[in-house]
């Protein structure tokens, strides 16, 4: 097929650029959900998706898979942990009781997103995809099975993040309403520590901390319902910091390295938009809001699939609820 990306910015240089990068099935489901097994099974193909990726680019990749460490403080905390992972087993989710209040989970792992969007972008420009930055898409158009806007093609792929909704969508001359896409803001922190000083993932509740293979030692986050407001706000980054700092004592004592913030995709119903629009040409990979780093394997090997043999419907139904 011959393909295009029209990005209003930069490849990969929003949310996806943002992203802290944990592939964690272990702490991102608590139910068992269509949902809950696109999850388990995108985290099951990134390490034939980083291989195939990083032969196709030649450019290295950050994946480890180095598992998931999650505290509690309290008893009732505790208890909770264990039903869920409880229900975790039925999608076969396996963690591990390391002793009272902690459970580890051995096949969550972590990816450097920006290390993902560089080589999913030299492989597409190896393979002749035609990349156009800087070009907003103002409306996508289809007439009688086909886009005409923004340029001719057999089908187009909305996946413009948490901007997604704003884009108009006509079908045959009708006005399409999509469920609108809400950004949710998130800001990171990170420091410069020295390799391996974190091991595994370390969660509590949702504060995280998480290791590159270079000692960069990300953590964070918020989630904030505040629009596209971009302004990185000192108070939260310092909250941010104490609460790192109770995970991870020795970083009350290091500087800060940077700060940083990013808008999840969420949408206003709560579940994320991956499938065809009705029997349209036009297809929709949005609102995958905590998920969408560890997802992308999933989203791209089934939105192809879908394609593949023009299926109509919904493909990843469930929510965040
Ligand atoms: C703080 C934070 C921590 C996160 N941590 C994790 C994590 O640990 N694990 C995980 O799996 N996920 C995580 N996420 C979520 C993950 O980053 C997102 O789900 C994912 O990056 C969404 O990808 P996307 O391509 O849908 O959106 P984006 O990466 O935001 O891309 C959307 C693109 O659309 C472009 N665009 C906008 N409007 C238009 C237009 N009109 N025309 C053309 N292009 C347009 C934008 O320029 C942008 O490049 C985190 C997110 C944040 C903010």
């Amino acid at each position: 097929m011959s393909v295009a990306v029209y990005d209003a910015g930069t490849i990969g240089g929003e949310s996806s650029w943002a992203g802290a990068g944990m592939l964690a099935p272990g702490g991102e489901t608590d139910s068992v959900s269509e949902f809950a097994r696109s999850l388990v099974a995108s985290n099951a193909l990134y390490p034939s998706f980083v291989e195939e990726l990083t032969a196709e680019s030649g450019a290295p990749i950050d994946f480890r898979r180095c598992g998931a460490l999650e505290f509690t403080d309290t008893e009732e905390e505790w208890r909770s942990l264990v039903a869920r992972a409880e229900i975790q087993r039925q999608l076969g989710i396996r963690s591990e009781i390391r002793r009272p209040g902690e459970l580890f989970y051995p096949d969550d792992a972590v990816v450097d997103p920006r290390d993902v969007v560089r080589a999913l972008r030299i492989a597409c420009q190896r393979l002749g995809v035609e990349i156009r930055e800087g070009e907003p898409v103002w409306a996508l158009r289809a007439e009688r099975g086909a886009i005409l806007d923004p340029r001719p093609a057999a089908f187009a792929i909305l996946a413009a993040g948490a901007w997604s909704s704003s884009i108009p969508v006509s079908v045959d001359g009708e006005a399409q309403q999509l469920v609108r896409s809400v950004p949710v803001r998130g800001h990171l922190v990170s420091y410069d520590l020295e390799k391996d000083a974190a091991g595994p993932v370390l969660r509590k509740g949702a504060t995280y901390i998480v290791q590159r293979s270079n000692g960069l030692t990300i953590g964070g986050s918020t989630h904030e319902h505040v629009g596209f407001d971009r302004s990185v706000n000192p108070v939260i980054v310092a909250d941010i910091e104490r609460r790192l700092a109770r995970l991870l004592p020795r970083l009350a004592s290091t500087p800060r390295a940077s700060a940083w913030l990013g808008f999840r995709p969420f949408t206003e119903n709560g579940e994320a938009q991956t499938g065809r629009l009705r029997s349209s040409p036009v297809y929709l990979a949005y609102g995958h809001y905590r998920n969408g780093i560890l997802l992308a394997p999933w989203i791209g090997k089934t939105l192809a699939e879908v394609i593949a043999s023009s299926q109509t419907g919904s493909i990843s139904p469930a929510a965040y609820r």
